[in-house]
């Protein structure tokens, strides 16, 4: 009776804890309020900044700010968008909770105009008004508070049953509630990136000629840069680009 009514509890628990996602309208799990992710973002960041040597007034500097700028308004997003190139040799760009988004200097040489800086910075911005990383943080929350409750149900239990248990549960926490989203999320953040450089007159085709690129570089090179390690650039990621420009246009 007692692991019953905290079934219910947990399942109403996150049947009430779902947000949708702005331009997608996708359900997603929400379990930290946008002030908490704000929050977290800004400590971040500043620690970041802190660690880092931010290049000002270079054309590349005024590059990404100036295309920052008029991506984060177009994406309608009222967040305290902050847009810094740092002085790093990593070919990465990221983007922190809250509109917080740095670029490093060692993905620009593969930036060569604005379309080509949009189609990274308007990834980066989709993550945020998405707000992939809060939701990121509340699937795990699932999986660790689904660990605790099926403890709870399997209170009392033949050790066969709970090794059997948690060997199904295990593969799908691991497999099947976590992996498969940071794959959704990328998709996600590459489409709605097209939007958003549709609203602000880039030019779309420049993602697919910037992806093209990284293809060839993580096939050229034994190493893979930090970009590509959490953004695997591959036909399936092409061809998707390349369908939801036709969809957009
Ligand atoms: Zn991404």
């Amino acid at each position: 009776m007692k692991t019953e009514f905290l079934s219910l509890a947990f399942v109403s628990f996150f049947l009430f804890s779902c947000a949708s996602v702005k331009y997608t309208d996708r359900k997603a799990l929400m379990l930290i309020s946008e002030d908490e992710e704000i929050k977290m973002g800004e400590n971040a960041f500043s620690e970041i900044i802190s660690k880092s040597k931010v290049i000002k007034n270079t054309p590349q500097a005024e590059a990404v700010r100036r295309v920052g700028l008029k991506l984060s308004a177009a994406s309608g997003k009222n967040f305290n968008w902050e847009f810094v190139l740092v002085e790093d040799k990593q070919v990465n760009a990221f983007c922190l909770p809250g509109g917080k988004i740095v670029f490093y200097s060692g993905i620009m040489p593969l930036l060569e105009n604005d379309d080509e800086i949009a189609t990274v910075m308007s990834h980066e911005i989709a993550h945020a008004v998405a707000r992939h990383g809060a939701e990121r943080m509340s699937q795990q929350t699932l999986v660790n508070a689904a660990g605790n409750l099926a403890a709870l149900i399997l209170e009392g239990k033949s050790q066969q049953t709970k090794d059997a248990f948690y060997s199904a549960y295990g593969f799908g926490a691991a497999a099947g509630i976590l992996l498969p989203y940071s794959r959704k999320h990328e998709f996600e953040a590459d489409y709605i990136g097209l939007i958003l450089m549709k609203k602000s007159g880039y030019e779309l085709n420049a993602a697919v000629n910037f992806w093209q690129k990284m293809k060839a570089m993580s096939e050229k090179s034994p190493k893979t840069p930090n970009f590509l390690s959490t953004h695997p650039s591959d036909e399936n990621r092409i061809k998707n680009i390349e369908k939801k420009i036709a969809e957009i246009r």
